[in-house]
């Protein structure tokens, strides 16, 4: 397992962490300040969220790489199905098909999708990651196309009913291989997965090259908010060194991504100051 202990390089922000994601929340940080402040402490890559985008990929990708990032990641396709999919399915598969072409111009390695949940009515997990595995298969040649790994972020149970209906490691697998397409792949994010103790063996079947992504926070004993209240590395009950190796395990050598939603906490914090916080954590406990 590599050391991160000094030599840090693979460390990258999910600028959500900052809290720019969400309307009256954040430091209100341009992704210029990001990109430089990132720089500046050693971070290596940094995944951005479409908002903050707007027509400016292709000169924020350039800027990144002229800092001496990457950019490893756009946050995110719209919801594919479900209750908070756009509708009609029309708009959704335009936004879709939008968000490869703004990770491409951004220069990002993947685009990630959380598909939506369950689909409305139909009572039926199955037949909605039948539908998500169907939507996927359709956009893959494009997203190929494109230069974007298409990385499909199964999210912890808690969200099955509204955000997403792929809620273990072994379902996207599954659909991986229903699609077939070697560019889909599949984001592993400590707060979705820490609770499953098959990730070890899930992870050998997907192996490193279909990894797209890995996340790195805490999931909190007595969260109060299953969306906006995940605890910085370390401050909560997740085995992040052991899913780390299970990460790297299968072959991924890839970043590791910081991304902590924390309305109440972390977002309150200095960016600055919070910035430095993540570079201690992440060389002392993950
Ligand atoms: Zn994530």
């Amino acid at each position: 397992m590599r050391n991160f202990s000094n030599e840090y390089s693979s460390l990258a922000l999910n600028t959500a962490t900052l809290g720019h994601n969400i309307d009256g929340f954040g430091a209100g940080w341009s992704p210029e300040k990001i990109i430089d402040a990132c720089s500046e402490k050693g971070f290596g890559a940094i995944t951005f969220w479409r908002r903050e985008i707007g027509n400016k990929a292709f000169d924020i990708g350039n800027r990144v790489r002229d800092a001496g990032l990457e950019v490893c990641g756009l946050c995110r396709t719209p919801f594919l199905i479900g209750p908070m999919a756009p509708k009609p399915h029309s708009v959704m598969m335009d936004d879709l098909y939008s968000s490869i072409d703004m990770a491409a111009e951004l220069g990002a390695s993947c685009l990630t999708s959380v598909v939506g949940g369950v689909i409305e009515n139909s009572h039926s997990i199955k037949e909605s990651l039948m539908r998500v595995a169907e939507i996927t298969a359709e956009i893959a040649p494009y997203a190929n196309k494109a230069g974007v790994k298409f990385a499909l972020e199964p999210l912890n149970p808690v969200f099955g009913g509204n955000r997403s209906c792929l809620v273990t490691v072994r379902d996207a697998i599954d659909i991986c291989e229903m699609v077939g397409d070697p560019n889909v792949a599949v984001a592993i994010d400590v707060y979705h997965v820490w609770w499953d103790l098959t990730l070890p063996e899930q992870l050998i079947r997907l192996g490193g090259e279909r990894i797209a992504g890995f996340h790195l926070c805490d999931w909190l004993a007595d969260t109060n908010d299953f969306l906006l209240d995940r605890g910085m590395m370390g401050e909560g009950v997740a085995d992040i060194k052991s899913i780390r190796q299970a990460v790297e395990d299968s072959g991924y050598n890839g970043f590791c991504e910081v991304e902590i939603f924390s309305k109440n906490n972390w977002w309150n914090h200095d960016p600055d100051k919070l910035l430095d916080t993540i570079v201690e954590r992440f060389r002392s406990v993950c």
